[in-house]
């Protein structure tokens, strides 16, 4: 029966496959002309400071398909990874999220997401550079944001580029914190400013008090090795009061601001401005 089964599996499993990967390859294909067809769009998420001052936006890539409709990035990233079309993808991003910063007038830090790929390219620090020159942004109003996993397969490589783009006065941002699995000591070898607390926790701080120990954990370590801390996701007014009484320096999430695209956000009104009661007054009369 069991030979049986495998059969009926590997029979009933092949054309889906197949479709799948054709699906698959269609998309890619149609990424690769999503640049030139003006396809692809930055939105840019607000990150507040505790005391709730906005100081930075993280660009947020966007792909609009023109029979699909938006892909998510979740879904369209990694097959850019995988394809090498991330090169070109990060940089188009990079350029075009700091020819956007340097419009704001207040002065806003423009975050970006890196993929791992492009750190081992090795040539990040000096394209951070020419973008810098080209577009004029103060390397001090630019953040590079990465993740964990890539630190741990490649350490010594990374590392190097990291120190490298660290000496252009970039700030690093570790992504996702708490996905991985390395410790916050062994990554305190690299040259990271700051590290984003991962949603997931966030998520469960209300209902969960492991997450929240782990979130006060995680805040405290940071402090001690001189790391400040954000979080994202940050979703309800409870998550906000007890991420800000644990001294977490930014908070970012829906409750304080969605990705928006470029042209809204000079008329973005931030949630938490100067009149605080106001505003969670204001929070409260929402559903
Ligand atoms: P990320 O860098 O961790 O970005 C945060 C993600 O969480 C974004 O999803 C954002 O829209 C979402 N988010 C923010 N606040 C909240 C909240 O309060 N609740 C919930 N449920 N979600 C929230 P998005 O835009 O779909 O991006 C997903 C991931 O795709 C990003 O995670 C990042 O890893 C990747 N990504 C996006 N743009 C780029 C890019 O330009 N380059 C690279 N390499 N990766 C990118
Ligand atoms: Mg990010
Ligand atoms: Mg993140
Ligand atoms: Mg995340």
């Amino acid at each position: 029966h069991a030979k049986e089964l495998g059969r009926g599996v590997h029979c009933f499993f092949e054309p889906g496959m197949d479709m799948a990967l054709r699906k698959r390859r269609s998309l890619e294909r149609d990424l690769r002309h999503a640049m030139q067809e003006n396809e692809l769009t930055l939105h840019f998420q607000p990150l507040f400071d505790s005391s709730q001052t906005l100081v930075t936006f993280e660009a947020l890539l966007r792909w609009t398909h023109p029979t699909l409709g938006p892909i998510p990035p979740t879904e369209f990233i990694p097959m850019a990874e995988e394809s090498g079309l991330i090169l070109a993808l990060g940089e188009w991003v990079l350029r075009t999220a700091c020819r956007t910063a340097i419009g704001w007038q207040e002065g806003y830090r423009v975050a970006v997401n890196l993929s791992p790929i492009q750190i081992l390219r090795g040539t990040m620090p000096a394209l951070v550079q020419a973008i810098l020159n080209e577009t004029g942004l103060p390397s001090s109003r630019l953040e590079l944001e990465l993740t964990e996993g890539m630190l741990i397969h490649n350490a010594e490589e990374a590392l190097e580029q990291l120190v490298a783009l660290r000496q252009l006065g970039v700030r690093l941002v570790l992504d996702d914190f708490g996905t991985g699995y390395s410790s916050l000591s062994y990554l305190h070898r690299f040259p990271f400013d700051k590290l984003k607390v991962d949603r997931t926790f966030v998520q469960r701080l209300e209902s969960d008090s492991s997450a929240r120990a782990i979130v006060n954990a995680i805040i405290s370590m940071s402090k001690n090795l001189n790391l400040e801390v954000t979080a994202e996701g940050v979703e309800t007014l409870a998550q906000f009061e007890m991420l800000r009484a644990q001294g977490c320096h930014e908070l970012q999430g829906f409750l304080l601001g969605r990705p928006m695209p470029e042209t809204e956000i000079r008329h973005f009104q931030p949630l938490f401005g100067s009149q605080r009661e106001q505003t969670i007054q204001q929070l409260q009369l929402l559903p």
